[in-house]
């Protein structure tokens, strides 16, 4: 998906629709400036339309040598997040089923701030609709939409241009996102998603090492190392690293679950849907690609990912419930459940990033069916030790409507863990399911300020729209854009 944005309209470009973006209201002048003089008689057509209470989109040809539509399309003002999102979707599939790949959309008959409300969106939402799977069938590649060139007066304006790159940014990001975790468990390995990550970290001038399962052992990821051996497939442990702000400086770590698939191992799950566990690498995949986006738009911050990847399967060399492993922090877990396999890899990870000695750390895993069952598919799960932190990553949930919500971690629930024979037990049971899994991992994330992201019920959708969200990307950029300007 290409996105443009300049002040006035490119004759060169090649569109196949030019849609006019208006609040209901609109001053007949101001559809007159934007056409030109040429199509007064449509601009008083399409005026005349506007000024309905109507929220359909109008359409008409316009002029006779011109073969491509002219919309107008009539928004109403201050709209709220939810009812533009849902707006802009329909908007966008209007568009691409009407076969038009490249637009001209006009921005000036709004408002500065509601231009600026909904260009966001607008992009978003056309990364979704013009998302195409790196799919392996070899027929029946859809068309889609390719271009969206904004005309505004404010194109220049530092706040739209802030706006519009990094909205561009996160656009792409989604959909690297979606297209690594819609890749099958046979394609995207551990090993292919540790050279993916490389290779698009080191073309936007970040660092990345790959860690190999002796290396992983030297480190004493014995959890981790636990979870990977039952497959056939080695692990990998990424490690990238960009430097925004002053060599020194206290990085912002994010940690994402890699398992590429997850069977649950010798706690294995139901057959119905398991073809579904390839998305159990969500959390990896959304890291990777918003420490990517940071690197390219050159955030003036320290950002380390980490990631640890691998296979839960079940054989002769898997875990078995009741085995008992020593974590890299020194902890001891006994494994009740080998399906609960996704804290056993995080909690090394957990304890690898305090060597960063980070200002703040952020896992984001696919990690509980329990935060299903609680917040369903609308919301993520939000735990954390650290109310300021999680105060701010509510607050970018809000801001990019990426919608998440906090579950507490309070001592009580420690009960739940405990083992007689190991200092902890991976599962505590049904009851909280999802906030027993966050104090799992808490007790390895005890030396920096720490934010949990559950995101098993947002980062894909199952059934016949299956695939992945690109989800929680919009999230954890609006979280760190706010961090970069926090500190500069
Ligand atoms: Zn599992």
């Amino acid at each position: 998906m290409k996105f443009s944005i300049s002040a006035k309209k490119n004759q060169q470009t090649v569109r196949d629709a030019e849609v006019l973006c208006i609040s209901k209201g609109t001053a007949k002048a101001k559809i007159f400036t934007v056409l030109g003089k040429k199509n007064s008689d449509l601009a008083a057509n399409l005026s005349a339309l506007a000024q309905k209470d109507d929220k359909r989109r109008f359409q008409a040809a316009i002029g006779t040598d011109t073969p491509h539509r002219l919309s107008v399309w009539c928004l109403e003002s201050k709209m709220d997040l939810d009812v533009l999102e849902k707006e802009c979707a329909s908007f966008t599939a209007w568009q691409k089923a009407g076969n038009e790949a490249r637009i001209i959309v006009y921005l000036d008959g709004l408002s500065k701030k509601d231009a600026l409300t909904l260009l966001p969106v607008l992009m978003k939402s056309a990364g979704n609709t013009a998302y195409l799977p790196n799919t392996l069938k070899t027929r029946d590649n859809d068309e889609t939409l390719q271009e969206i060139a904004f005309v505004t007066e404010y194109a220049a304006d530092a706040a739209f241009q802030a706006v519009f790159t990094q909205t561009d940014a996160m656009v792409r990001a989604m959909n690297f996102a979606r297209n690594l975790s819609d890749l099958p468990a046979n394609h995207c390995t551990p090993d292919y998603l540790a050279e993916e990550a490389k290779t698009r970290a080191i073309k936007f001038g970040a660092k990345a090492k790959i860690h190999t399962p002796d290396q992983i052992a030297k480190l004493g990821m014995n959890a981790f190392l636990s979870v990977a051996k039952g497959s056939n497939v080695e692990p990998r442990f990424i490690e990238l690293s960009y430097n925004g702000a002053k060599r020194g400086d206290a990085p912002i770590v994010l940690i994402g679950k890699g398992i590429t698939f997850d069977s649950g191992g010798i706690s294995l799950k139901p057959g119905a849907g398991m073809d579904e566990m390839k998305y159990d690498m969500c959390g990896a995949a959304t890291v990777i690609a918003a420490f990517c986006a940071v690197a390219e738009l050159k955030l003036p911050i320290n950002l380390v990912a980490l990631v640890p990847t691998c296979e839960n399967m079940p054989s002769g060399h898997a875990n078995r419930p009741g085995d008992i492993v020593k974590t890299m922090n020194g902890l001891t877990v006994e494994i009740l459940n080998t399906d609960a396999e996704g804290r056993l890899i995080l909690c090394d990870a957990l304890a690898y990033a305090e060597k960063f000695k980070p200002q703040a750390v952020i896992d984001v895993a696919t990690l509980t069916g329990a935060c299903i069952i609680a917040l369903g598919h609308v919301a993520g799960g939000v735990m954390g030790n650290n109310q300021e932190l999680i105060d701010q990553i509510l607050n970018a949930s809000r801001t990019s409507n990426d919608k998440m919500w906090q579950l507490p971690l309070w001592d009580e629930y420690k009960e739940q863990l405990k083992s007689n024979f190991a200092d902890l037990a991976n599962i505590g049971g049904r009851p909280a399911g999802t906030i027993t899994a966050g104090i799992f991992l808490s007790h390895f994330a005890e030396k920096y300020p720490w934010v949990h992201l559950d995101i098993a019920g947002t980062a894909w959708n199952g059934g016949k729209n299956k695939g992945a969200t690109g989800r929680p990307i919009p999230l954890l950029l609006s979280f760190l854009v706010a961090r970069a300007q926090m500190s500069s």
